[in-house]
């Protein structure tokens, strides 16, 4: 079966991906599936259960019973873990890290990697994260790597927590920021790097809506079978 288009978009963290993404994928009428999520999701299960992340067995039999799925609820995409709704509670601001470290673990790259492809084997979807374009769905018809100043990716952590209702200093984010971008740049399995193929855009001194009608450019340019269904809201 001849699947959809795929557009896939990774970056560092902080640097208006997951808005972008979002915004992009209802302006073409796909599924958005936010990939970072599903890290955070499966820390959120470690955690709770007491498995050390080093522990690749108690990991491997932990995702053998795990289940994780989106859903939608009043218009709102939701992700449900061993039946419960952890959609708020993995984005408290320890669980960044959280979902970093156990992203390095083998066995749940594997698990993670298999479901992401299962998500997108249709197609007509906008994947976001770190290993989207290079590991995940290297064959993506289009692929977008997004960066941005440290100071910048700070600032809109730091934002995106107090909209949410945890004050914080933009320091301690700052340092957060970077300690994430080494271990995901450091690892050993799909390492955060950009694709060979993939269109590198620094959005420091970008709004969301200039990324994403700059994707769109990108993508119309790219050619293919993809259309843009809705204008800027
Ligand atoms: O994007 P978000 O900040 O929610 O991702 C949380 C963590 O999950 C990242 O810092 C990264 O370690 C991990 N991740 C990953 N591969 C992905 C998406 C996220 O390793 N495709």
């Amino acid at each position: 079966m001849k699947r959809g288009p795929i557009v896939a978009i990774d970056g560092p963290s902080g640097a208006g991906k997951s808005t972008v993404a979002k915004q992009l994928a209802e302006r073409l009428g796909y599924r958005y599936i936010d990939t970072g999520a599903m890290y955070r999701g499966i820390g959120w299960l470690a955690r709770g259960k007491g498995v050390p992340f080093r522990a690749c067995d108690s990991l491997d039999a932990l995702l053998k019973s795990a289940s994780l799925f989106f859903e939608e609820r009043n218009g709102k995409a939701r992700l449900i873990v061993n039946g419960t709704d952890v959609t708020d509670l993995i984005r408290k601001p320890e669980m960044g890290m959280v979902a970093s470290d156990i992203s390095a673990i083998e066995p749940v790259r594997r698990w993670l990697s298999a479901l992401q492809r299962k998500l997108g084997e249709q197609g007509n979807a906008v994947l976001e994260g770190r290993d989207m374009g290079t590991v995940v769905f290297p064959d993506a018809d289009h692929k977008f790597f997004l960066t941005a100043s440290i100071k910048e990716r700070a600032k809109r952590r730091a934002e995106q927590l107090g909209d949410k209702g945890d004050a914080v200093e933009l320091d301690t984010v700052m340092e957060e920021v970077s300690r994430r971008d080494w271990n995901d740049s450091n690892r050993a399995i799909a390492p955060l790097r950009k694709a060979d193929d993939a269109v590198e855009i620094d959005t420091t001194s970008m709004t969301i809506s200039e990324v994403v009608e700059r994707l769109i450019r990108e993508i119309r340019a790219g050619g293919g079978k993809i259309e843009v269904i809705s204008q800027e809201s």
